[in-house]
């Protein structure tokens, strides 16, 4: 995303600042699963530090998600602080690496990203621009929850019903816990089953 190629002419000793308000999708790059956030508010500063460059700057934002147990549509707030040192990188060694583990066929794969492990790890730019699009982009996939609830004390949906009981109440109530342990004896009972079946079958 150009917005976010920063070019080092352009870091005076001030420093470049950056406030903007950003479309996530331009940032996604291919062949990857889209994430529900769709703009984020990107502030911060790059400067001069010596050889390297120091980012330090913040993304705010909201994940927009159904909720996992009521399935509510919910809001997640994104409140980020990142501070990235970027080094100048030397293109020749992360090129002449790569054409090695093309030569090793099956480990290619994994090289590759122990290759991009390191590489993001010590931020290596290289040429006369640092690119951010990359790094905001994993900060984002890192920060959205594994799980969402619209709150730690989410009911969630009856099971008999559907009922979000959140908000209503439903009669299945009275015979939920009879029930529960009815439904976990009978898959105990189907698993028990399948297991005997696989014993004779072998
Ligand atoms: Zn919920
Ligand atoms: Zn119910």
């Amino acid at each position: 995303m150009d917005i976010l190629k920063i070019r080092i002419m352009d870091i005076s000793d001030k420093g470049y600042q950056i406030d903007e308000i950003i479309k996530v999708v331009e940032l996604q790059p291919v062949d990857v699963e889209a994430l529900p956030i769709e703009t984020i508010h990107l502030q911060g500063i790059i400067k001069k530090t010596g050889k390297n460059f120091l980012f330090q700057g913040k993304i705010s934002g909201y994940y927009n998600h159904t909720c996992d147990r009521c399935l509510d549509d919910m809001q997640y707030k994104l409140d980020k602080e990142m501070v990235w040192l970027f080094e100048r990188g030397q293109a020749n060694i992360f090129l002449n690496s790569v054409d090695e583990s093309d030569r090793h066929g099956e480990s290619k794969h994994r090289k590759d990203k122990e290759e991009f492990d390191e590489l993001a790890e010590k931020r290596i730019f290289q040429g006369d621009e640092i690119d951010l699009t990359p790094y905001i982009w994993e900060e984002l996939v890192l920060d959205t929850p594994y799980k969402f609830l619209c709150s730690e004390t989410c009911a969630g949906l009856c099971p008999v019903c559907g009922t979000n009981l959140n908000h209503e109440t439903c009669s299945c109530n009275i015979n939920r816990e009879e029930e529960k342990a009815q439904l976990s004896n009978t898959k105990l009972s189907e698993l028990l089953q399948g297991i005997n079946l696989n014993l004779k079958e072998e």
